[in-house]
């Protein structure tokens, strides 16, 4: 692409980029240069297919050269275009923040289910990242507040950006530290967490991609349960009476999850919620009256 004389096309140049990537082991190799061209040249993906004669400007080419490259070298089109859309929104990514999952939206859908009948709920979201979690239900619940934390103050910037982006951020409130750490003595409607879930010792073999993602975010401990022993322990002191927990888990580990639940006797498990693949994927506790 670099030495080529002859005029770049929309079309020449999507072409050409979707054989390189596809060379690099690139999962959807012309999608992200779709993505990656519509996003330089700030146009809809549509705009690529009704204008596939326009030739392109040379700093156009120059910055489409530098995002394949990043993209060739495998960092995710979320970090290079720097957004990602969840629950119908736009959020703000840097490689500080899990790029937030279509499988977190199940754990935002079952949340916002069981929240549209409480007024002024007030939500803890455990380890935010990108703050897309509590974000997306704000956006939906008028009257709901939210504390987010982070043990990562680089998340909390990005979370505080986007909350201020979907003009949520005066019923927000950001919190740096470790787990219930920062809201000791407060009680909550909810608490929500996609916490780092994957054992340490797969890490290695996720994708390129995905080992790019920060591994404060990721990584669970061995067994990659070392946050929910720690949430479940410690979370009925942060819930009110008739207040719920619901978490996402990975592959395998809601029936674990929900069985370390019911041993503390503080908790009932109220749902399992499958994700679009049919795998177990949020788990959801009610306080146990006793
Ligand atoms: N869902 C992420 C993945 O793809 C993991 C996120 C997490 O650990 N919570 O692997």
């Amino acid at each position: 692409m670099a030495n080529k004389k002859e005029v770049w096309t929309i079309q020449t140049i999507l072409n050409w980029t979707r054989q390189y990537f596809l060379d690099k082991g690139v999962e959807n190799p012309r999608l992200d240069a779709e993505v990656l061209l519509s996003h330089i040249l700030e146009k809809e993906r549509l705009y690529l297919y009704v204008h596939f004669d326009q030739p392109l400007e040379e700093q156009e080419l120059s910055a489409f050269r530098t995002a394949v490259k990043q993209r060739a070298a495998r960092l995710p089109v979320a970090y290079i275009i720097g957004s990602k859309e969840f629950m119908g929104l736009d959020f703000n990514v840097t490689p500080a923040v899990l790029i937030p999952r279509p499988d977190t939206e199940i754990l935002v859908e079952a949340a916002l289910s069981r929240l549209r009948a409480v007024e002024n709920a007030c939500i803890l979201d455990i380890g935010t990242g990108s703050g897309a979690i509590c974000i997306s239900i704000l956006a939906n619940l008028p009257t709901a507040k939210g504390v987010t934390v982070d043990i990562s103050p680089e998340a909390l910037t990005v979370a505080k950006g986007n909350a201020a982006k979907h003009q949520v951020e005066d019923r927000l409130i950001f919190c740096q530290g470790d787990l219930f750490t920062p809201v000791k003595g407060q009680r909550f409607t909810a608490i929500l967490s996609n916490p780092p879930y994957i054992p340490a010792g797969d890490i290695s073999g996720l994708t390129p991609e995905v080992r790019q993602e920060p591994n404060l975010a990721l990584v669970g401990g061995e067994d990659g349960l070392d946050f929910y022993r720690r949430i479940i322990q410690e979370g009925r002191n942060y819930l009110v009476d008739n207040g719920f927990m619901a978490m996402e888990v990975g592959i395998g580990q809601a029936q674990l999850v929900a069985a370390m639940a019911e041993a503390t006797g503080c908790f009932k498990v109220k749902e399992i919620v499958k994700d679009y693949g049919g795998i177990e994927r949020v788990v959801v506790l009610e306080v146990l009256y006793v």
